[in-house]
């Protein structure tokens, strides 16, 4: 249960003054639906009003704050013409132009013959120094307050600034003083002020310096953040641990002869891996671990041989994938390896119904399968092993945690481990999964030609559809990928459909469109197709992301490439170069690009390492971006920038390990204020693993 003192920060933004049923859902959607979202919401900019000059000495452009009398209301001769207030201070005449005003209310804001203050920016018009639309109008008493420095936050549109602002300041009147959670000696190391201090601090910022997040108080609230997420991973993996494992030791005879069925060599890594995983299921502890790859780095087949191990201990595995198409290639993939074994291997869908997926239940029930390849249709209740030991999640770049553990409990204690097609950089690893074993592919397998990746012009379009054709002439296939605009699949849908009638005007019907609306069974047709080669180019919205394998295709285009994540450009042109013909990759962007975009795709063309990608990425975007999209399921963090704060992540983690060795169940002083610090951030279920929460 949240502790009371929290209460008022979890109220709706609509229970505050002012904030009815239409600016409510304004605000939900720019910070989010509590006050405590809006205390997250940190200011990015600020106006500086503190500049007050004479009227005569007021520079063009900047903003001022101006004491000046009001001299007379000048309505305009017709309604396209702005309403002016004529003001004067002793330098000269100052001109406040509304457009579209309302005349009753100006005059009652600025009423003639009075002195006001009135704030906004200076120009010079006709010779006339004007202020359109100030910002603020106050009487003389006002003058302190209006003369000040005011935050700038991120907006939507139809939510006015001074109402967003406004509703920030009742947000921080709730906040509580909170009992610190901080150590002391960290915090008076670090210079960092006291929560409540901090955040106030942080949304009254009074130079542009005051924004970077290298400040006390932003490295303060950061660490609050990376502090109440390593605490609560590590407690889940305390709980995770908790689970005695068992030891799962496979006398190696399915996997000999799967072996010495696979057309290839294992590559360094893969062994490496391999040994690295049955070492730590037969370990008597649960085992929980992460494989890491590049697409195309052969997790499937590793994945495969501690499945046989699984088989040989007398148990069961199965990998679960996120999408249909990719649990069909595992099975492929995976196939030809257990027959050779001698193990029955099944694919389960949401497709199978019916009788068929009643039989391959019961066959899995009582362990007549070894092997079960599937999408989520496996933690489907109704699906029960006779004994599952390993469970694989493939995850590609998605983090279905819940999945994840969903899978495992299908079995008594099993083993767990966890595919990744994502290079995640240390710093992110650990805030995702907090301490993970990992094993990492770090080699392609042998035969593989490096992908000859260029950055085009979108103006440059027709000479590359001409380069295409050629290519194509020669029998080339190719991807042609649309961007992601906004959240929205149905504009996503509009930009594919419309580059798909455009290359169908050109190429004919051996263009073929795939994109995340069509129904499974319309997209694996259209996908065998070009498999087939009966499709030259197929176009699609990032559905393709995940892990199709085409090895005839050469070419991937990926249009506006700077709108897209370089994680997911990565995953992208991993696609293509899985064949042994050369392949390559065009970075079509619209131009101009800024420095960043530019130094992001130069990243691109210069190397093919993901884990290069994934740190240059970090380093230049911050972590959200290295996962592409929101739907990668990282957790969003609102006040840490793992780019710039993660030296904070690092020692989250190490204070984390102290508090737990000393306090197991955050009992003591510091142990409640930290509870209070999982609340604050939402980490409920993490408490609910303590004793006495
Ligand atoms: P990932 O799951 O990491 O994307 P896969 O396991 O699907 O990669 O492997 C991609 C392709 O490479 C498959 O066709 C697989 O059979 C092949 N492959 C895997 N390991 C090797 C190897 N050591 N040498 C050559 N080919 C390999
Ligand atoms: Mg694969």
């Amino acid at each position: 249960m949240r502790p009371p003192v929290l209460f008022p920060l979890f109220a709706a933004v609509t229970s505050l003054p002012g904030i009815g049923p239409r600016i409510g859902p304004l605000i939900e959607k720019v910070a989010g639906p509590k006050l405590v979202d809006l205390l997250w919401h940190l200011p990015t900019g600020i106006i500086d009003r503190r500049y007050s000059p004479k009227i005569m000495e007021a520079e063009p452009g900047r903003i001022a704050t101006m004491v000046v009398r009001i001299d007379s209301h000048v309505p305009p001769p017709n309604r396209r013409l702005p309403y002016k207030v004529r003001c004067s201070d002793e330098t000269g005449f100052l001109h406040l132009v509304y457009f579209h005003a309302n005349a009753d209310y100006l005059k009652r804001i600025l009423p003639p013959g009075e002195t006001r203050v009135v704030s906004g920016r200076v120009d010079h018009f006709n010779n006339e120094v004007q202020i359109t639309h100030p910002e603020h109008v106050g009487t003389l008493e006002e003058l302190e307050t209006l003369r000040a420095v005011e935050p700038v936050y991120p907006l939507t549109a139809g939510l006015p600034p001074k109402t967003l602002a406004k509703a920030i300041r009742g947000a921080l009147d709730q906040a509580p003083d909170l009992d610190e959670w901080v150590d002391a000696a960290t915090a008076k190391r670090q210079g960092w002020p006291a929560w409540r201090a901090a955040l106030r601090l942080v949304h009254a910022p009074q130079t542009p310096e005051d924004l970077a997040p290298t400040t006390p108080s932003r490295r303060r609230l950061a660490y609050d953040e990376l502090l109440a997420s390593q605490l609560a991973l590590t407690l889940v993996r305390g709980q995770e641990r908790k689970l005695k494992g068992r030891a799962i030791k496979g006398d190696g005879r399915l996997r000999a002869k799967a072996l010495a069925a696979l057309p290839f060599s294992l590559t360094n890594s893969q062994k490496t891996a391999v040994e690295e995983i049955l070492a730590d299921m037969a370990g008597e502890h649960r085992m929980i671990r992460l494989l890491q790859g590049d697409v195309g780095s052969g997790k499937t087949v590793v994945a495969c041989l501690a499945m046989l191990n699984a088989v040989e201990a007398g148990g069961q595995a199965a990998l679960m994938a996120p999408t249909e198409i990719l649990a069909r290639q595992h099975a492929e993939t995976i196939a030809p390896l257990a027959e050779a074994a001698g193990v029955r291997m099944a694919l389960l869908t949401g497709r199978d119904k019916g009788a068929g997926r009643r039989a391959l239940l019961a066959d899995l029930a009582s362990g007549e399968i070894g092997i079960a390849v599937g999408t989520h249709a496996l933690v489907q209740e109704d699906v029960t092993f006779k004994d599952l030991m390993l469970a694989v999640v493939d995850e590609q770049h998605r983090f279905g945690v819940h999945q994840r553990v969903s899978l495992s409990e299908k079995g008594r204690r099993a083993d767990m481990l966890v595919m990744t097609a994502t290079p995640i950089p240390r710093t992110l690893l650990l805030a995702v999964y907090g301490d993970l074993d990992v094993s990492k592919l770090t080699e392609k397998p042998a035969g593989r030609q490096p992908i000859d990746t260029r950055i085009i012009s979108l103006e440059r379009l027709d000479e590359t559809i001409d380069g295409l054709r050629r290519a194509i002439a020669q029998g080339a296939q190719a991807f042609w990928v649309c961007p992601l605009v906004e959240e929205s699949d149905e504009v996503d849908l509009a930009a594919a459909t419309e580059r798909y009638e455009h290359l169908r005007k050109l190429f004919g019907d051996r263009v073929g469109l795939v994109h995340g609306r069509l129904k499974a069974a319309e997209k694996d047709a259209v996908m065998a197709d070009f498999a087939a080669r009966k499709l030259d180019i197929l176009v699609a919205t990032t559905v393709i992301e995940v892990g199709v394998d085409v090895p005839s295709a050469t070419i991937m285009a990926i249009e506006h490439a700077e709108r897209f994540g370089l994680a997911q450009l990565h995953q992208l042109r991993g696609r293509v170069g899985r064949g042994a013909a050369r392949s390559t990759c065009l970075l079509l962007y619209a131009p101009p690009l800024g420095d960043t975009a530019k130094a992001r795709l130069a990243i691109m063309r210069d190397t093919e390492d993901g884990f290069r990608i994934a740190e240059e990425d970090l380093r230049l975007r911050g972590g959200g971006e290295i996962l592409g999209t929101r739907q990668s399921g990282m957790p969003e963090f609102r006040l840490a920038d793992l780019a710039a704060h993660g030296d904070l992540l690092e020692s989250a983690r190490a204070d984390v390990r102290l508090i737990l060795a000393q306090d197991a169940e955050l009992e003591g002083p510091r142990g409640r204020a930290l509870r209070l610090l999982l609340y604050l951030f939402e980490r409920d279920a993490a408490v609910r693993l303590l004793r006495s929460a």
